[in-house]
């Protein structure tokens, strides 16, 4: 049988780090076992969703290359479907219509409450139902009153809940519009969904949804419900933690891969292992090692697991991703390096892309003016000969070539009898702005004969200015 698993978000705001987690399972799960992962946005709830809301959950998979083989579907799309379930409930004795009035149940419900009751509906309409005039009913189903639900669940083990906890819940409203439990359990029928990964908010869905499709006769999938994500304080991770939006950790500078690997990591293990590419995970991912207590987000690891990521993977990879942050910032990158070697120069030093797009600035543009301290500190009197002397070898040096550059720098401080500090740092203040940067002959090469001849001279002519 092909394993088949959805990711079933409702677009009523970003695609946060929790759904990104659970994508991330269903995905590994269906890729690991080579079956089929489908998307399907659950948009029913009218008021709540917003086409907005879609095309950020469509970006974040996207971003996190997370690929669907089916969907996007949209529940909206399948309303007729559902109505004719409802109906075959109906027609079938497994749902009946009910006209209890909001004020009704909500006594009901305050009676239950004063008696230390758990609120629930007593079923007045199931078996007798008097139709009232001008009254638009509901549509309850019918949920069996004997026996137990057992689920076997593949994360938190068994669990059983006896029938008579459960009641007869709205699969649809008045208005007709079918709800929450009755779209899932069409849908992972129809799309025949052999594993449900959700989050454990969802665990007391389980039992209703499982009566239900029994009572279509329909197979039941396997389920695995994946604990909370918690902030640092224990509570459920939230905006006030920070960053819970997948698409900001892509403005904040982290790679997808790394925050794949990251979220891959909260709440499942493989021995003490840290780091796993996709391969590796697919490989290696299985729900019965998903955790069953809820984890907690740790920013320092993951800004850890980005440095891993953008030291270790290939140039071309990372340079994909430091385009667009570099594209945010403005920058032509077509009047500088090849931005893998960019890369290679900057990624020691650099955590995220977006300190690695603004430590590479120079790189692309000229800048504004030199860091106060830099040059004050490197720009003296005299300083102008040290510079006028690397110009001069700089003009005659017929191959622009790192380890040339290099010597000559050596060269000209050993001929000028100064320590090697005396002569680079300058220079690199001259062509960089500031005294940061990759070693001085890999930023001259990367940096290119043009820029490095016209912010020498510039250099020189602003320290003129000084004297
Ligand atoms: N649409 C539900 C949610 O976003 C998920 C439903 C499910 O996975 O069964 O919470």
């Amino acid at each position: 049988m092909t394993v088949i698993t959805r990711f079933a978000p409702s677009p009523t705001g970003y695609l946060h780090v929790g759904g990104a987690r659970t994508a991330l399972f269903s995905w590994l799960h269906a890729r690991k076992q080579g079956g089929k992962f489908i998307l399907r946005i659950e948009d029913t709830d009218l008021e709540r969703s917003t086409q907005e809301s879609v095309d950020a959950i469509l970006q974040g998979m996207s971003w996190l290359q997370l690929d669907y083989d089916a969907g996007p579907f949209y529940q909206t799309q399948h309303f007729e479907r559902y109505q004719q379930i409802i109906q075959q409930l109906l027609d079938q004795g497994d749902a009946y219509y009910c006209y209890c009035s909001k004020e009704e149940l909500e006594a009901l419900r305050n009676q239950q409450m004063a008696n230390k009751e758990k609120p629930r509906y007593n079923g007045c309409c199931r078996e007798h139902a008097t139709v009232r005039e001008g009254v638009q009913p509901v549509v309850r189903f019918k949920n069996p009153l004997e026996g137990e639900v057992v689920i076997n669940d593949l994360v938190k083990g068994q669990i059983i809940v006896a029938n008579k906890e459960l009641d007869d819940l709205i699969i649809a409203r008045s208005d007709g519009s079918p709800t929450y439990n009755l779209t899932v359990v069409v849908d992972d029928m129809d799309m025949q969904v052999t594993h449900v990964i959700r989050g454990d908010d969802h665990v007391n869905n389980t039992p209703r949804q499982i009566n239900i499709l029994l009572a279509l006769g329909a197979n039941l999938p396997q389920y695995a419900h994946v604990p909370m994500i918690l902030g640092p304080d224990g509570a459920r991770l939230s905006k006030r933690h920070g960053a819970v939006s997948v698409m900001q950790y892509r403005d904040d500078g982290y790679l997808p891969d790394a925050l794949l690997n990251y979220l891959v990591r909260l709440g499942w293990s493989h021995g003490d292992q840290e780091i796993f590419n996709r391969e590796q995970m697919i490989e290696l991912f299985t729900l019965e090692h998903v955790n069953v207590s809820a984890s907690t987000f740790n920013m320092e690891k993951l800004l850890w697991l980005n440095h891993q990521y953008l030291m270790n993977s290939d140039p071309e990879y990372v340079a994909e991703h430091l385009l667009w942050h570099l594209q945010q910032l403005g920058l032509d990158v077509t009047q500088g390096p090849a931005l893998a070697e960019v890369v290679k120069a900057q990624r020691e030093r650099c955590k995220t892309l977006v300190e690695m797009a603004e430590a590479s600035r120079y790189y692309f543009q000229d800048f504004e003016a030199y860091d106060e301290k830099a040059s004050a500190k490197n720009f003296k009197p005299g300083t102008e000969k040290v510079l006028q002397a690397l110009l001069a070898e700089f003009q005659a040096i017929s191959e622009w070539q790192g380890e040339a550059l290099h010597n000559l720098v050596l060269q000209t401080a050993e001929r000028l009898e100064l320590g090697l500090g005396k002569v680079a740092q300058p220079l690199r203040v001259a062509v960089c702005g500031t005294a940061v940067s990759p070693a001085i002959d890999i930023t001259l090469a990367l940096l290119g004969r043009e820029k490095t001849l016209q912010r020498l001279q510039r250099a020189i002519d602003y320290i003129e200015k000084l004297n």
